[in-house]
C-alpha cells in the first residue's frame, strides 16, 4: 500500500503568502502526468504531481486487460499514411496535423527506448507492444519508482478544484500551492472509476480554452434492432462496414454481441466515428459481414453445395438452417433467419444468393454509445488549435501546458492512446526542462 508520507518529500519553498512554491505542478498523476514529471525533473527544479486518487497511475493498472498495451509499431508518422484505404485512421482529432507533429517528435520507438532506459523489457505481439512481464502493475511501479528516485513529489488524495494565475506570473492551485508552470494532465471523461471527472476541462476553460464536445470512445454501440436479446454473449469473427462522409469504412475482428448491441474490438474501433455521426443527427447503418474471408460468389457456391447435400425429400422442411449449420454460430443463424425471407420462387440458385447476401450484408442500426464509465478513452477535448504541438504549451496562457487524453486527440485500440500520453508528456517535459536550465 502507498503511504502518503512516503510520497511527500522534497523541499519546496514557502511564498510570502504561505503557499508552497514549485517550479512545475502537474495536475493528474496518470500515464501522461507521471511521464511529464520524469521528463521535466532536473536536479535543480521542484516538481509536484497532484492526484485525487489514492494511488498514482490507477488507470494504467487496468490497461490492456491488466497487461498494458504500451504502444504499437504503427504509432509512427511514416506508417500513419500507409493505413489502407477503408480502414479507420489510427488516431483522430479535429486537426490531424497536430497529432502528426506530436508523434513525429516522440513515436513508438522512443517509447520503447524510454521504457528500456528505465528498466522495462518490452515484447512485440503482432505489432502490439507489452511489458515482457505482461503486467500493467510493472509499468505503474516503474513510473512511480522513477518519480521517487528523481525527487518528484506526489501528493495523492488531493482533488484540485481551482486554478488561477497572478497577472503575468505564477499560477495558484487551490489557494495552497504556487508554481511557474502548470500542466493539466487530468485525462478526459472515460473510466470514472479511475478518477476521470472532466474537471481538467473546467480548469482549462477558466483560461479561455475551447472544448470540442467530448464523447465516449472505444466502447460498445447500442443498436435498436430487436434480435440482440437472443445474440447476447455470442462472439464471432466478422467485418463491420459503414459509410461516413461518403467514404466506406471497414474494420474486422472478433465481434461480441450483448443485450444492447455490439461490442468487442471492431465495435470499439468505430465507436467514436459512429458517436459523432449520431451527435450531428445522422442515422448510421452498420453492415456486418459474418464471413468476410469468403467472397460472395464463393459463398453462394458453398451454400449450393450444402443445399445439394440435403436429401430431396428433406429440402422442404428447413433447408436454410441445415445449409448454414457448420458455417455459422447457431445464435447468428437464428438472428439471420429473423431478418431473412425465403425467396418466393422455388429456385435453389435464388435461395443461395439471397442467403449469401443476408450473411454478408446483415444490418444493425446504432442509436447511442455506451456511457463514459464503459469507455476506454474520450474523443474530443481541449481544442488543439490553441496548443503548440512543439512544446505542448497553451497559445493563450504562458506557462500552461496540456498532456494526454485531455486534448482533442484519440486513438484506436492497440496502444495508440498510451502512446499519445507518452508523446505529449515527453514534449512537454523536454520544454519544461529546457526552460529550467535557461533560468539557472
Ligand atoms: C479499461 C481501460 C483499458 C485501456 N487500455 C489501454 C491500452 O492497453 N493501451 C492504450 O494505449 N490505452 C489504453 N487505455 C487508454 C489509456 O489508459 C488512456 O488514454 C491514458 O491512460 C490517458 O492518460 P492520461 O495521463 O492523459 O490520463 P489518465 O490516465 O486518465 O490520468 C489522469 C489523472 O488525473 C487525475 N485527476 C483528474 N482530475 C483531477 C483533479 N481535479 N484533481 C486531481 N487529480 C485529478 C486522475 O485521478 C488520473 O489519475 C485504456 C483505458 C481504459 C479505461
Amino acid at each position: 500500500m502507498f503511504s502518503r508520507r512516503k510520497l511527500l518529500h522534497g523541499s519546496p519553498r514557502t511564498t510570502n503568502n504561505h503557499f508552497m512554491f514549485y517550479d512545475i505542478i502537474i495536475i493528474g498523476g496518470g500515464a501522461s502526468g507521471l511521464c511529464t514529471a520524469i521528463h521535466s525533473k532536473t536536479e535543480n527544479n521542484t516538481v509536484l504531481v497532484l492526484d485525487h486518487n489514492s494511488i498514482p497511475g490507477k488507470k494504467i493498472l487496468s490497461t490492456g486487460n491488466g497487461r498494458c498495451n504500451l504502444t504499437n509499431v504503427n504509432a509512427s508518422v511514416d506508417l500513419f499514411d500507409s493505413n489502407p484505404e477503408g480502414l479507420i485512421p489510427y488516431m483522430t482529432s479535429g486537426d490531424p496535423l497536430f497529432y502528426q507533429e506530436v508523434i513525429s517528435q516522440f513515436d513508438c520507438h522512443d517509447t520503447i527506448n524510454f521504457f528500456a532506459e528505465n528498466g522495462l523489457l518490452c515484447v512485440d505481439k503482432n505489432g502490439y507492444i507489452y511489458p515482457r512481464s505482461e503486467q500493467a502493475s510493472a509499468v505503474n511501479e516503474l513510473l512511480r519508482n522513477r518519480c521517487e528516485d528523481l525527487g518528484v513529489e506526489i501528493v495523492v488524495g488531493h482533488d484540485v478544484r481551482s486554478i488561477s494565475k497572478k497577472k503575468d506570473s505564477e499560477f495558484i492551485v487551490d489557494s495552497k500551492y504556487e508554481c511557474s508552470n502548470l500542466v493539466l494532465a487530468t485525462g478526459g471523461l472515460a473510466g470514472a472509476s479511475t478518477g476521470n471527472d472532466g474537471s481538467g476541462y473546467k480548469m482549462a476553460r477558466t483560461f479561455g480554452h475551447e472544448l470540442v464536445e467530448p464523447i465516449p470512445a472505444l466502447c460498445g454501440i447500442k443498436c435498436r434492432d430487436p434480435f440482440f436479446r437472443h445474440l447476447k454473449g455470442t462472439r464471432t469473427d466478422a467485418k463491420l462496414i459503414f459509410k461516413a462522409n461518403g467514404k466506406n469504412i471497414s474494420v474486422q475482428g472478433n465481434l461480441q454481441f450483448t443485450d444492447y448491441g455490439i461490442s468487442g474490438i471492431p465495435a470499439f474501433q468505430i465507436s467514436s466515428i459512429i458517436g459523432y455521426m449520431l451527435a450531428i443527427g445522422e442515422s448510421p447503418v452498420i453492415t456486418i459481414d459474418f464471413i468476410p474471408e469468403i467472397a460472395l460468389y464463393e459463398l453462394v457456391n458453398l451454400l449450393y453445395r450444402n443445399y445439394q447435400l440435403i436429401p430431396k425429400s428433406a429440402r422442404f422442411d428447413d433447408p436454410v438452417t441445415r445449409m448454414l449449420t457448420g458455417i455459422l454460430n447457431k445464435n447468428v443463424i437464428s438472428a439471420i433467419m429473423r431478418q431473412f425471407t425465403i425467396p418466393a420462387e422455388n429456385d435453389p440458385d435464388a435461395l443461395c444468393l439471397a442467403l449469401a447476401r443476408a450473411i454478408k450484408l446483415f444490418q444493425v442500426h446504432p442509436y447511442e454509445l455506451m456511457p463514459f464509465e464503459n469507455a476506454q478513452t474520450t474523443a474530443g477535448g481541449i481544442f488543439t488549435g490553441d496548443v503548440d504541438p512543439l512544446t505542448m504549451e497553451s497559445r493563450l496562457v504562458k506557462g500552461l501546458f496540456f498532456t494526454g487524453e485531455i486534448l482533442d486527440v484519440n486513438g484506436i485500440c492497440g496502444g495508440y492512446n498510451l502512446q499519445w500520453a507518452f508523446s505529449t508528456a515527453a514534449i512537454c517535459g523536454k520544454t519544461l526542462r529546457s526552460r529550467q536550465s535557461f533560468r539557472l
